[in-house]
């Protein structure tokens, strides 16, 4: 059997690896386990001419696509949405934008505010610190004085606006409508032993040159260089309880699938909005027939997903291309409740660059824009090098019927059941999908578009997994407590994004980060009293 630690966290993503750089300075034991492998940047796909045939093969954003050894199958069928992910260490800060937004502060009040969905039981002013810590972790871009936000500190300089962001930007200042650069974890000059931004364009499948804040280069050598102890290529299958109802440790199979136990005082779980949930449904036992820590019958339930739109136009003059970090500007313009929209809480646009050759010519055709035949190459021309446009995000509340099951056939290679996502898109989501899609033909059209093309709900863009597992002061109406603590099991925690109570309308990370990194400091702070 393996030897007792004091700290087992499973999931060494965003989350486990804030969790972990955190607890280091307590000195305790603290091991990591993830099913997933540390990975060697010389062979992302931007190193070699293919690297986009390998975006629908080994960095494929679904893992029903991908397929590796590290991935576990996602049954989303009964989704429109379907699931992204990566599992390894730095869990899917790998292929993420690094696109870094926080949090409103209104997004902690939505109850109080607009009456829909909860409050959460703390707020952006418990967090700023823990924002402004991974801010500077993490390696954040960015330029001070968004009117979006409360006051923050600039790292470093911001990723540049390039054409897009220069005409783009234009458009808004002719709308009035609110834009700034976007905050994003990428380095724009040289790091904390991470090289500058060069503009290489491939962030989604991986930064070759390491300037993409990927937690396999941010915490984790910190932790491990503190004594953490990362096990990669385990996969966790259940965590075990003792008669008193603790948990006593974690069940996982190793590379060559043979099982193993590990003890540990205090367990934490990391693996996101899916495999979280999935791994307490699957520790069911007779103390906890429905799942680990979900007297409350929540976890899993309450999953959001950030419905998406992408509007996307052409431009007679060239454009940036596929070439700088995908995401440059972003608006808040319409963020916030108006009552007059017909919806409730709101979107934000975050504006991107174009596309590869292979994606051009894909899409072209499946827009109706690029014809076969004599004019191939010359509407060819017209789209390559000449697009530009944005997505919105749309904040989707939580709602119970939007869950992760387990599959009752579907299983991974070591025999686990697999999750199965019901997901139904709401009626206040759809409503702004529209709008959002109607405002972002109009800023493309401002800034002097043809071509514009709009997908809404994109499906492939599972990839924000938040709330079944969510924060909260009352047992019956949350799973953890208000410092991440389960309310049924008193050693067992949970950071990652399954505690989120609503969504907000930008990408979670930066604030999934920073609930870690508060969490972390609770346990640290209450260390002598933190199972009472
Ligand atoms: C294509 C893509 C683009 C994205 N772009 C952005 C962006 O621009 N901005 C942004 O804020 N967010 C973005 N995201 C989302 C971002 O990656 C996630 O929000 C973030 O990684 C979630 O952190 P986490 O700690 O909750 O989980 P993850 O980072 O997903 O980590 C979970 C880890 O747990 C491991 N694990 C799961 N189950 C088990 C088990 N049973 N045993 C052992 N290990 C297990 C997994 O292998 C994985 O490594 C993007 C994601 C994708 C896929
Ligand atoms: S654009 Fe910058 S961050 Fe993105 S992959 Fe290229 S070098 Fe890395």
């Amino acid at each position: 059997m393996n030897e007792k630690v004091d700290v087992l966290i499973i999931g060494a993503g965003a989350s486990g690896a804030a969790m972990a750089w955190s607890l280091a300075d307590t000195r305790m034991r603290i091991l990591c386990l993830d099913q997933g492998d540390w990975q060697n940047t010389s062979d992302f796909p931007s190193n070699g001419r293919d690297w986009e045939a390998r975006l629908t093969e080994d960095f494929a954003l679904s893992p029903n696509r991908r397929r590796l050894s590290a991935d576990y199958p996602v049954n989303d069928d009964d989704s429109p949405i379907k699931i992204s992910n990566f599992n390894g260490v730095g869990g899917g800060t790998i292929l993420y934008a690094g696109h870094y937004p926080r949090l409103h502060p209104s997004d902690f009040r939505v109850r109080s505010l607009d009456g829909v969905a909860d409050d959460w039981p703390i707020d952006y002013e418990t967090l700023e610190p823990f924002f402004a810590l991974n801010d500077r972790m993490m390696g954040v871009a960015s330029l001070a004085g968004d009117p979006a936000y409360p006051e923050k500190d600039q790292v470093m300089g911001p990723i540049p606006l390039g054409r897009t962001g220069q005409v783009l930007g234009k458009a808004l200042n002719d709308l009035g409508w609110h834009w700034w650069p976007s905050d994003a974890a990428i380095a724009t000059r040289e790091y904390e032993g991470r090289a500058p931004c060069i503009n290489l364009g491939q962030c989604g499948s991986g930064c070759a040159q390491g300037a993409k804040g990927t937690t396999d280069l941010t915490y984790w050598p910190e932790a491990q260089r503190a004594r953490v102890e990362i096990r990669p290529r385990c996969r966790v299958s259940r965590i075990e309880t003792g008669p008193d109802g603790m948990a006593t440790g974690a069940h996982y199979f190793d590379a060559d699938g043979k099982e193993h136990f590990q003890p540990a005082e205090i367990v934490i779980l990391a693996c996101n909005g899916i495999g979280t949930p999935r791994l307490l449904l699957n520790s069911a036992s007779g103390r906890f027939p429905n799942g680990l820590a979900n007297s409350s019958g929540l976890v899993g339930r309450n999953l959001m997903l950030h419905p998406y739109a992408q509007i996307r136009g052409h431009f007679d003059q060239p454009m940036d291309g596929h070439r700088g970090s995908p995401i440059c500007i972003w608006s808040h313009e319409f963020y916030e409740t108006e009552a007059a929209r017909g919806f409730v809480r709101g979107y934000c646009y975050q504006f991107s660059r174009g596309m590869g050759p292979v994606r051009t010519a894909t899409t072209g055709m499946a827009d109706g824009l690029l014809p076969w035949g004599e004019d191939h190459h010359d509407a060819f021309r017209r789209l390559f090098g000449h697009s530009a446009g944005m997505l919105a995000i749309c904040e989707d509340l939580p709602e119970e019927h939007n869950r992760v099951t387990l599959d009752p056939d579907l299983k991974d290679a070591n025999g686990i059941p697999a999750p199965k996502i019901s997901y139904r898109l709401s009626e206040n989501s759809r409503l702004m999908l529209d709008h959002s899609v109607e405002r972002g033909v109009k800023i493309l059209k401002a800034a002097g578009a043809r071509d514009i093309t709009t997908r809404a709900p994109l499906p492939y863009a599972g990839w924000h997994l938040m709330g079944t597992a969510r924060m909260g002061t009352d047992p019956e109406r949350s799973v953890v407590n208000e410092w991440g603590r389960s309310h049924d099991v008193k050693n067992l925690f949970i950071v990652d994004g399954s505690v989120f109570v609503t969504s907000g309308g930008v990408n979670p990370t930066s604030t999934i980060q920073a609930v870690a990194l508060y969490v972390a400091d609770q346990i640290k702070t209450r260390l002598y009293e933190l199972f009472d």
